[in-house]
């Protein structure tokens, strides 16, 4: 499946514990799920990633990403539903979304804007467990940034997938942000950044605001 392809972009938010806490918001007792557009994605293949200007800080969010190859239905084998995964970054216009949170508006317009969404190579789907162990790693300027592991996410992949499949629906072609482990900042003009999975590098680009 290309990029193209991707039909909804499911989101979850405060997933991990450090991450939520490190915002300043409460842990969840239930997934926080938030969409973006398909038109927030763009390729993270050593690409410049063009984010906007003078909006405040745009913060850098890593996540494991799961693809659906095949639909959900109650009763499923969970495992047969995803069929790749990825790490991308759920790029976040944060003073924005602090404004929309405290009016108690739609987070559209902080998580939803075009290129919002960078991808990287799409990776075969190692089944929960081996996904639960292996870390990924968000390398700024080739500094970590961020430090992830499946198995500190308050909610697993079963769940999510289960959640959003019974509130929601999840087909073919849609994708799940698995939401971001602590260490997300600001990012800068000309910042590189890298994503490792298991030490192997799946994405890089570069970021300019315009
Ligand atoms: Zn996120």
């Amino acid at each position: 499946m290309s990029n193209n392809e991707v039909r909804n972009i499911y989101c979850i938010g405060r997933n991990y514990r450090l991450h939520a806490l490190e915002l300043g918001n409460e842990v969840p007792d239930e997934p926080l799920v938030f969409t973006k557009p398909s038109h927030a994605i763009v390729p993270m293949a050593g690409n410049v990633v063009s984010l906007p200007a003078n909006v405040g800080e745009v913060h850098f969010e890593l996540e494991i990403v799961l693809r659906i190859g095949r639909a959900y239905e109650p009763g499923i084998d969970i495992e047969q539903c995803v069929d790749g995964m990825a790490l991308g970054l759920d790029l976040t216009l944060r003073d924005v979304q602090s404004k929309l949170k405290a009016k108690g508006q739609p987070w559209l317009a902080a998580k939803g804007f075009k290129g919002s969404a960078p991808l990287g190579e799409w990776l075969p789907y190692p089944g929960a467990a081996a996904l639960a162990e292996t870390e990924f790693v968000l390398l700024r300027n080739g500094e970590e940034a961020q430090l992830g592991k499946a198995s500190d996410m308050l909610f697993g992949v079963a769940e999510l997938i289960q959640y959003v499949g019974e509130n929601y629906g999840l087909g073919e072609g849609d994708i799940l942000y698995t939401g971001t482990p602590a260490g997300v900042a600001a990012l800068h003009e000309g910042d590189q950044l890298q994503a490792l999975w298991a030490g192997k590098p799946v994405g890089r680009c570069s970021v300019t605001f315009v």
